[in-house]
């Protein structure tokens, strides 16, 4: 990497005792040099950091008085590790200890001038304390045993005359050089005269950065500062506004401190949410650490996705330094970052240290963060990983209701994962990889750490959280009866708890998921229930009578009664299949058809829905297909002309998969029974998102997915009104007897379930009829139809698009096609993964018929809703749909 253009010296007026952010003072002297340390930030010592330092110095030697001015050049260290600077020389080191979360203070020897004079304790005079006169040779550098007990640390040592800096430790001090002390005294004239020293320089540095905003505000439509309460960017607030920018932005992560939002509030800063939900997305990702700051994206990348689309393109001042991070240090004077095009960085501060940022704020009498003279040096989120464990312990103080809710959770996830205390004591969690300066501190304490770097689990140290105690089997027994999900407390309200809902699909805090239609996600009672029928009582069902299979047949069952139930089937036979497909080919396969029979099906179908029914035509069984209008819907009267005395069965979808358009199944099966016919609807695209009655609607037989509605993949469902059609298979479980060669096959379910079915999978979609029936059919039909209509309204303001859905939102489930002019599907389904994280579908959805018939050979792009879906979801994909098309 090139060397960063930075200042690595400070300059010091000797004449005024303040330190200079150039190398002349106002008074006309020039300053003297000090050299600094990496990364060469210097800042002021705030009340809470000047209070720290005096009370540390007073503990040690008694009542020093300290310069009103002190600096602190932050450098690397195990934690917080400050040179502190005062009078403009080397003060000593303040460091944090995060093991025994204690501060200390090294003085250096060039703070003893300053010391000696007042020092009343915390020296260690070599001829009484020890026998340093036996000692032959130099004094300096050696560790000579103490006679009298002295603490641990740092003291001044006096030796016949001349003084040092020496260390105690064990019994012993080992002495720095001694060298000849001459007391000094120095004026203290405060940072009001820092300030007036340094005024022209000041001046200039906020007449370039004024320059350099003025240069760029116009190089895209809007321009605004984008603020996050910190001290760099309220300077650049306020330089914004002095050249004429009227925006601001903040992005609210959801884990700000309180004081960050007030503050926000009272400079007039405009507040954008939409973050996502920590607390749900660290369930499964575990803590963020410095090295994996997957946070970001959630809490501030999305929502500044979401904010940018609505601004469009702008020029944003921003507060990035150099002297921040190695990192930052080759920051240019504007910045892209390639996730967001819309966005030009402009850096007007950027070669400034928080010294100067600092006496700027204090030159300008500007508002600032009460947070700084509490001690937080890095305002941000409260449980930032990239904060140091000293601020963190300084929260604790300040904030506990805020850390202890998330001490909470590092320990008991530490206790699920069996890590040892030290990695919620010491911080450890703030990194994935155990950086080197840490890793010797594992290593002096016996904390392992793996090849990879992380952490060493201890199984012994598994801890049940619930309990606090250790776990010696880990599974649990789970009432079926007692299965709830946790959005489905107060089933009274008009909504659902969205985000306790979402907190049980762990997948959520990953992705944005928008393609229920092919396939829904799993809340945790559904998989916990299969992981309970594998661990307690998995058998083999309707065979033999031991327990497990008894308890595995009854809930194998109940699941039945409670999917018949769900569809208001109070009669007929209710089947498990593996998925819609296998309960129509059932149908098709099993029906008596006669020669000259008819079937007759839509355009809108799914190829499930289509291809049984061309393959019958092979074997002397005629196919009639009935299209659709110009606004998509279902053509009832070309239906009513096509269906004859013939027609033995009429097959439907009860929604289209492709253009979320619901067909009028009630009127369809009134004009089925007219003709004599059955009728046959695939409900694949309603059972999992509106009320369905089959009793009410009239079929005679349905299908859907148990995997498209909560339930595990490789399940699905026919429903038949009477037992009119003959089993597909024949084997194990499906007869009543057999006498020779004769057989009786079963009443019920058991007849159409040949040989072991999917168990555990049709327990679990019972719990997913369960959990469904807990978030209310009313409350999540709702839901998603007025996500649909968000999804439609943003698409047709959009330019480039094209959209095919039913025009009246009663006509519509939650799936919306669309596609992008001058764009494959694929490729906007492909960009919506790599930008935004979002998954859809793209292509001809297995429907290639209905797409001929819209003269769409590449297919659309498919949203499709779900129970969890959020607004937020909906605007993240629109706002990402809307950078594509630009
Ligand atoms: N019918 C419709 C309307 C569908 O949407 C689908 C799945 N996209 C199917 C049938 C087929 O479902 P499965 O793959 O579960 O058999």
């Amino acid at each position: 990497m090139h060397e960063p253009p930075v200042k690595k010296v400070l300059y010091w007026c000797e004449d005024c005792n303040v330190p200079l952010i150039a190398k002349s003072c106002a008074c006309g002297r020039e300053g003297k040099r000090i050299e600094l340390l990496q990364p060469y930030d210097l800042r002021p010592a705030l009340s809470a950091d000047h209070d720290l330092i005096s009370r540390l110095v007073r503990e040690r030697y008694g009542d020093i008085p300290l310069a009103k001015i002190l600096l602190l050049n932050k450098t690397g260290g195990v934690d917080r590790a400050d040179l502190v600077i005062m009078h403009g020389e080397r003060l000593g080191w303040l460091t944090f200890d995060p093991v025994n979360r204690k501060f200390s203070l090294d003085i250096t020897p060039e703070a003893l001038p300053f010391l000696v004079p007042h020092a009343t304790k915390g020296i260690v005079d070599l001829d009484t304390h020890t026998d340093a006169r036996k000692e032959q040779g130099r004094i300096g550098g050696k560790r000579i045993p103490l006679k009298i007990p002295v603490p641990d640390g740092t003291v001044i040592v006096k030796y016949k005359a001349r003084y040092g800096t020496g260390t105690v430790k064990d019994g012993s001090i080992k002495v720095k050089e001694l060298i000849t002390v001459t007391p000094r005294s120095l004026p203290d004239p405060g940072w009001d005269v820092a300030i007036d020293r340094n005024r022209y320089h000041l001046k200039n540095l906020e007449r370039n950065a004024i320059r350099t905003i003025k240069h760029h505000m116009e190089d895209r439509p809007t321009v605004n500062v984008s603020f996050s309460g910190g001290k760099d960017s309220t300077a650049v607030l306020h330089l914004a506004r002095k050249a004429g920018v009227t925006r601001a932005f903040f992005i609210d992560t959801g884990l700000e401190f309180p004081e960050t939002l007030a503050f926000v509030k009272s400079e007039g800063v405009e507040i954008a949410g939409k973050a996502g939900d920590f607390w749900q997305a660290v369930e499964k990702a575990g803590p963020p650490g410095k090295d994996n700051r997957w946070c970001c994206k959630f809490q501030k990348l999305r929502p500044l996705k979401l904010y940018l689309a609505e601004v469009g393109p702008c020029v944003t001042i921003q507060g990035n330094r150099w002297y921040e991070s190695w990192n930052r240090a080759s920051l240019e004077e504007t910045s892209q970052n390639p996730d967001n095009p819309l966005q030009l960085n402009v850096s007007p501060i950027r070669n400034w240290r928080a010294l100067e940022v600092f006496l700027y704020l204090w030159w300008q009498k500007a508002d600032m963060n009460p947070l700084y003279e509490q001690g937080i040096e890095r305002i941000g989120c409260y449980l930032c990983p990239a904060m140091l464990e000293s601020e963190y312990e300084q929260i604790r103080i300040s904030h506990p209701e805020y850390t202890k809710r998330w001490d909470d959770f590092v320990e008991s996830w530490a206790a699920k994962k069996g890590l040892p205390e030290a990695y919620c004591r010491w911080g450890l969690w703030r990194w994935r990889k155990i950086p080197r300066k840490m890793q010797e501190l594992c290593r002096v304490h016996s904390i392992a750490v793996n090849e990879d770097l992380t952490i060493r689990a201890d199984p012994e140290l598994v801890r049940d959280v619930r309990k606090g105690s250790m776990v010696d089997k880990p599974q649990e027994k789970i009432p079926e009866a007692g299965i709830q999900g946790a959005g489905m407390k107060e089933p009274a309200r008009d909504m659902y708890d969205l985000q306790a809902v979402r907190r049980d699909f762990p997948l959520l805090a990953e992705v944005v998921y928008l393609d229920n239609a092919a396939t829904s996600l799993s809340p945790e009672p559904v998989i916990q229930s299969y992981v309970e029928f594998e661990r307690n009582y998995r058998a083999n069902v309707g065979r033999g009578v031991h327990r497990l299979t008894q308890i595995a047949s009854q809930r194998y069952w109940h699941a039945h009664e409670k999917v018949a139930g769900f569809i208001g089937a109070k009669e007929g036979i209710t089947v498990f299949t593996k998925n819609t497909t296998e309960s129509i080919n059932t149908v098709a396969q099993g029906f008596p058809w006669k020669t000259g029979d008819r079937v007759l099906t839509t355009i809108l179908e799914h190829h499930s829905n289509l291809l049984p029914w061309y393959h019958l035509g092979r074997n002397g069984v005629a196919v009639d297909v009935v299209g659709i209008r110009d606004d998509y819907s279902f053509d009832l009267s070309a239906f009513e002309t096509a269906i004859t005395g013939t027609t033995r069965l009429v097959a439907i979808t009860h929604a289209s998969n492709v253009l979320g358009v619901i067909t009028p199944v009630a009127e369809i099966a009134k004009c089925c029974h007219d003709h004599g016919a059955l009728l046959l609807v695939d409900m694949a695209q309603t059972v999992p998102h509106m009320p369905v009655d089959v009793a009410q609607l009239g079929c005679d037989f349905c299908a859907f997915s148990g995997h498209k509605m909560l339930g595990p993949t490789g399940t699905g469902v026919l429903w038949m009104k009477e037992p009119v059609i003959e089993p597909l298979l024949l084997g194990g479980g499906v007869v009543e007897s057999v006498k020779g060669r004769e057989f009786t096959l079963s009443e019920g379910y058991q007849r159409y379930e040949a040989g072991t079915g999917n168990i555990s999978g049709g327990i679990g979609l019972g719990v997913a009829v369960d959990y469904l029936t807990g978030l209310g059919m009313e409350r999540v039909h709702r839901h998603e139809q007025a996500l649909t209509t968000r999804i439609i309204d943003g698409l047709r303001k959009m330019p480039r698009i094209r959209l095919y859905v039913p025009e009246k939102p009663e006509q519509r489930v939650g799936v919306v096609s669309f596609t992008v002019d001058g764009l494959h599907p694929h490729e906007v389904a492909q960009r919506l993964d790599e930008m935004a994280d979002i998954m859809v579908r793209s292509g001809h959805h297995c429907c290639i018929p209905l797409m001929e018939r819209l003269g769409l050979p590449d297919g659309t792009v498919r949203v499709s809703l779900g129970p969890y879906n959020s607004a937020e979801d909906v605007d993240l994909f629109l706002a990402t749909i809307e950078e594509i098309t630009r």
